[in-house]
């Protein structure tokens, strides 16, 4: 790296933060930027994410060096960000074998439901939910095992979320991955932040997003609605 603004950078988010405005990326709470984080760099970025979570505990007038209950928390909540709730945001896709639909296969498939675990953006307080995945295959399609579609999932879930903006970001990668003729997916999520603060009500949001032969042909939507319906809640 030439860069000036890079090699004076000390620490690895610095580092991070200056390859991805060199890039032009994007890098929103529910953007990958994996790409972007060289290797061991992730090892100083834990560091330095429990240096902060220590700082804010501080400011929060918590005691952690007497509660033996907080005196890990710093470490513990930075690993828990960056390699389990928030990996889809610092680790790369999970590997995806796609095989040619030799049988062509063209008729609807229906996968769920898959349970998903995310968090909001807004409020980094949990989104648990079930998801269902209709493909409808075309004859040069490609096909991937039934488990990926669950990985893919929690990979994109695996992020600082919004419901609507996740079902879209996994459109996409399907359709790229596997370039149906038809997708549509349905999540039914449960957001803590309206059940554990604010309003405090147990309500739920579903929605949807269809594409392709989903968004033209009413009997086919209407065929995978009512056969996930019946799939379980
Ligand atoms: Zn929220």
């Amino acid at each position: 790296m030439n860069d000036p603004k890079l090699n004076n950078a000390t620490l690895a988010s610095e580092r991070i933060h200056a390859r991805l405005a060199a890039a032009g990326r994007r890098f929103h709470a529910n953007d990958n930027i994996a790409d972007f984080i060289e290797q061991d760099e992730l090892r100083d970025l834990e560091d330095e994410v429990t240096a902060q979570m220590q700082g804010l505990l501080e400011t929060l007038v918590i005691d952690t060096r007497s509660d033996h209950n907080t005196r890990g928390t710093a470490r513990r909540v930075a690993r828990m960000f960056l390699h389990e709730v928030f990996r889809g945001r610092y680790h790369p896709m999970p590997p995806v074998t796609e095989f040619p639909n030799a049988e062509r296969l063209n008729e609807l498939m229906i996968i769920g439901p898959i349970t998903v675990r995310s968090a909001c953006s807004h409020h980094f307080v949990p989104i648990i939910g079930k998801l269902w995945i209709g493909v409808l295959p075309s004859e040069g399609s490609n096909l991937i095992g039934l488990s990926k579609f669950s990985r893919v999932a929690d990979w994109v879930m695996s992020r600082p979320q919004i419901q609507e903006e996740a079902i879209m970001q996994l459109a996409d990668m399907l359709e790229r991955t596997l370039k149906p003729d038809g997708i549509a997916i349905v999540l039914k999520a449960d957001h803590l932040c309206t059940q554990w603060r604010g309003v405090k009500d147990n309500s739920h949001m579903t929605n949807s997003v269809m594409r392709g032969a989903f968004l033209r042909n009413s009997s086919l939507r209407r065929e995978f609605l009512a056969l996930m319906s019946g799939k379980g809640k």
